[in-house]
């Protein structure tokens, strides 16, 4: 007989690590904005795979392009050039705004690039003694799960077990840039920062902070480094956080959206002074580049370059605002929103983040708790105003009626 979500479940436990505890729900297919369980219980996602899946499940544009690749190339490894890595690397730099490109895979992948980037210019070209560049980072940050990353986490749950860590960072609080001025001298290549704090539950800094980073990079010398693997592509409302300030970082860490949440896809893009420090040899990875990443990467470059995926998330975000807004103080404390992203801290006294998440579930909605009593919500992109009426009702509901 066929497993049900039960089984399976059960079947993971002895040979699954349990470096997660996922809700108890089995997906077995999905599209659009929705998910189907074993049984064929369908759910509305409101985390579109931690904002990878910003264009949805199976994006018919997605899924062609990719479909198309599967049946002339896969893989060449950068040994060789294959014939779709330049179309994508053009039109990347373009969309955002930037020079050149360094193609990885995962998000964690770019920011490991972005860092030993950052180090190698600050040798190089900034003319920092060897082996003593700092990276300033903030308290509260997610920048992945490598040891040199979970090394600068805040998260003692991320690192605690883990060491001993890669020296030369220097964290500060997030959103405070007096704390940054104190913290960066001349042994600094960059700043890296997370444009909106996601994992954090979606801590949007104040107006003029990123300006403010910029104008502090620049005038110190260093690199400002921003993490937009969580915040960029759409997700938002324009195409990277940092948009909304218009400020242009010198490095910008792509990944999740990046692949459409067909394949893992990232990169670094910014200026050529910065990517120009890279000689053959010096860095590189068996997949980055290659040319199924590639295929699917200019199909999504397709759907961002016609803005509509931004304003829809402008526009929709302006529904999600409104619905939370009026559920402040029935069930929700607070919450902070940009574009379609969410974070929401609900009344501790009707349960953790993870309670509210499983009523959400039994309720046909998915989403996923942060820290405490707040959950995050950033459905796809490709969400219908009507799904998004009838996500915010379910919520209303979850939250009012115990
Ligand atoms: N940076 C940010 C801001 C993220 O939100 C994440 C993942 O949540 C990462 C980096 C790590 O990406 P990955 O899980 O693909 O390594």
């Amino acid at each position: 007989r066929t497993r049900t979500s039960a089984d399976l479940i059960r079947a993971e436990e002895p040979v699954l690590a349990h470096n997660y505890h996922p809700l108890p729900v089995v997906v077995a297919r999905a599209e659009g904005a929705w998910v189907e369980d074993v049984e064929g219980r369908r759910y509305l996602d409101l985390l579109a795979g931690y904002s990878a899946l910003n264009f949805g499940h199976r994006h018919p544009a997605l899924i062609e392009a990719a479909h198309a690749q599967l049946d002339r190339l896969t893989l060449t490894s950068r040994a060789f050039h294959n014939d779709r890595l330049a179309s994508f690397a053009e039109r990347l730099v373009e969309l955002v705004g930037q020079d050149m490109m360094l193609p990885m895979n995962t998000g964690a992948e770019a920011v490991e690039s972005g860092v030993k980037l950052a180090r190698k210019w600050a040798y190089d070209v900034k003319g920092v003694p060897a082996d003593r560049a700092t990276i300033v980072v903030a308290a509260d940050n997610f920048h992945g799960r490598t040891t040199t990353i979970v090394g600068f986490s805040t998260d003692e749950s991320a690192r605690a077990g883990f060491g001993p860590f890669t020296p030369g960072f220097r964290i500060v609080p997030y959103n405070d840039l007096a704390a940054l001025e104190a913290a960066v001298d001349e042994t600094t290549a960059a700043v890296l920062i997370e444009p909106i704090q996601g994992e954090a539950g979606v801590l949007i800094p104040d107006d003029g902070y990123l300006t403010g980073v910029r104008e502090l990079t620049s005038r110190a010398g260093c690199l400002f480094v921003a993490d937009e693997i969580q915040s960029g592509l759409g997700r938002t409302g324009r195409t990277l956080a940092v948009d909304h300030e218009d400020v242009v970082p010198d490095l910008v860490l792509l990944g999740k959206a990046l692949g459409g949440g067909i394949v893992p896809v990232s990169a670094v893009v910014g200026r050529r002074e910065v990517l120009g420090v890279l000689r053959p040899g010096e860095h590189g990875s068996t997949f980055g580049g290659n040319p199924l990443a590639a295929a699917v990467g200019c199909a999504v470059l397709d759907l961002l370059e016609t803005g509509e995926f931004q304003l829809r998330a402008t526009e929709l975000g302006a529904v999600l605002r409104e619905g939370l807004t009026d559920l402040v103080g029935r069930g929700v404390v607070g919450f902070r929103s940009r574009g379609l992203w969410a974070g929401v801290d609900i009344d501790p006294a009707l349960g953790t983040g993870r309670d509210i998440s499983e009523r959400l579930m039994r309720a046909g909605i998915l989403v996923k708790d942060t820290h405490g009593s707040t959950i995050r919500i950033a459905p796809p992109l490709t969400i219908t105003e009507e799904e998004l009426r009838g996500a915010l009702a379910s919520l209303e509901k979850v939250l009012t009626e115990t």
